[in-house]
């Protein structure tokens, strides 16, 4: 894990209409770690998952992507609600998303092999089957396979764990920190201060639009104020 910020954000704020959906957020996204961003309904996390991937561009502040060498990050989100082609197959939404970023021939060959081994067993050999075809939690791993797929510096995942049931959302969780494990910056979008707790390496509790807490869930004094943060004014 490295101390760099692959994407640092400073001051954003931006609204909707009158509606406050960020205020003033510094963030930084280290290398290599998985930054859970917490909050109740309505916190900012789509808001913010639309910034750190860079196509929500916010009224306000600044955002700056750094790999070393001066290279900018290359992200890839993974939508709340997943936003899969239901009637194609699983290998085609793969290849629909690698079409789009420009990738074909040996590239995508290699992306495609990569980002198989990622599915499990199960769906690697199913991957002709319709969408359609697929459990919640199959579609949701499908839906990160797909922004996999551009092999990305950073992994934006909004709310994975949406209706799934709960052995389902461990084994997703389970292969997210594995790919961290590998060196990917994951950045996890949770409503469930809980699941953000025990899952990430880093923890941002949005509240009503402003980063309230931040800090380590190792670190016993961040839980009390983590907690404090996520249900003030309840
Ligand atoms: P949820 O868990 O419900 O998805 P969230 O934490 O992801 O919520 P956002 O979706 O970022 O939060 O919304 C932040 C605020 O901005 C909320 O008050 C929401 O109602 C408002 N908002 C979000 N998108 C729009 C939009 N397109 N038009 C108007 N208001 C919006």
């Amino acid at each position: 894990v490295g101390e760099r910020s692959v994407i640092r954000l400073r001051g954003v704020g931006h609204t909707y209409g009158g509606v406050v959906a960020l205020r003033d957020v510094d963030l930084d996204v280290r290398e290599g770690v998985v930054l859970g961003v917490t909050g109740a309904n309505g916190a900012g996390k789509s808001t913010l998952a639309g910034v750190l991937h860079g196509s929500l561009h916010p009224a306000r502040g600044s955002r700056v992507t750094d790999i070393g060498g001066g290279g900018t990050a290359r992200t890839s989100l993974a939508p709340e609600g997943r936003a899969l082609f239901k009637t194609l197959s699983l290998r085609e939404n793969l290849e629909v998303a690698a079409y789009a970023a420009g990738i074909t021939g040996a590239p995508l060959r290699e992306r495609l092999e990569e980002t198989t081994e990622w599915l499990p067993p199960r769906l690697r050999d199913r991957m002709s089957t319709s969408a359609a075809a697929l459990s919640g939690g199959e579609q949701q791993m499908l839906a990160i396979a797909r922004a996999l797929i551009v092999g990305p510096d950073v992994l934006i995942v909004d709310e994975p764990a949406l209706g799934l049931a709960p052995a389902l959302v461990d084994e997703v969780y389970d292969r997210l920190v594995r790919l961290a494990h590998d060196g990917l910056t994951v950045v996890l979008l949770e409503q469930l201060l809980s699941r953000a707790m025990s899952v990430c390496h880093e923890v941002v509790v949005l509240h009503e639009g402003v980063v309230a807490a931040q800090g380590r869930p190792g670190d016993p004094s961040f839980a009390v104020l983590a907690e404090a943060a996520y249900f003030s004014g309840d």
